[in-house]
């Protein structure tokens, strides 16, 4: 099974990721989590992509493509992934798709979190985490980065009839109840 996990900042992907990972024991390839193991790590990539995670901004999608493209070649996601936080943007999408297809495959389902926009705030601020982006002034880019550039994603798999749409409102095992009766039909 291969799944996109969408939705705006705050919306719960991290957390229902990790529970689909482990239900149904397949990877999961987080692309903020590679980000920040980069710059803890002070690796090349991490350096170069710094700032631009402290901004609540984008880093550029010929970065984000072959990293995926390339984490993607590990044995570990030979049988299926959730893909978080990717892709963020139209030509993300377009270049997922074309990889794809060049194998051979496709997504399967794209699933959608729905969050109201207060909720999201209001989440992401009593998060623990302790991230350089989670202040009340990076959370209002992220979402207007979120909405101009992210949100146009949807569409793109609504197009091809991917899209589930979830309510991400309520306890973290309501919502996981929720992906799971969308997922059990695809597997
Ligand atoms: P996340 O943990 O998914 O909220 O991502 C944290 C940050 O990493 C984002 O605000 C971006 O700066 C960067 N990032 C993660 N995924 C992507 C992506 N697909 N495209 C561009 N930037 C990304």
């Amino acid at each position: 099974m291969k799944l996109i996990l969408f939705g705006p900042p705050g919306a719960g992907k991290g957390t229902q990721a990790d529970k689909i990972k482990s239900h149904y024991n397949i990877a999961h390839l987080a692309t903020g989590n590679i980000f920040r193991r980069n710059i803890k790590n002070k690796t090349n990539l991490g350096q170069k992509v710094k700032s631009i995670l402290d901004a609540g901004k984008l880093v550029p999608d010929e970065t984000v493509v072959d990293l995926v493209i390339d984490e993607l070649q590990h044995q570990k996601y030979e049988s299926g992934y959730i893909l978080d936080g990717f892709p963020r943007t139209i030509p993300q999408a377009e270049a997922l798709d074309d990889y794809l297809s060049s194998k051979d495959t496709s997504i399967d389902l794209f699933v959608n979190l729905e969050v109201p926009e207060q909720e999201l705030i209001n989440r992401i601020l009593s998060r623990a985490d302790g991230r350089s982006d989670d202040t009340p002034e990076k959370i209002k880019t992220r979402l207007d980065v979120y909405h101009k550039q992210t949100a146009p994603v949807l569409n793109h798999y609504k197009k091809q009839g991917k899209v589930k749409e979830i309510s991400g409102v309520g306890s973290i095992d309501e919502i996981f109840e929720r992906i799971k009766e969308v997922l059990d039909q695809v597997k």
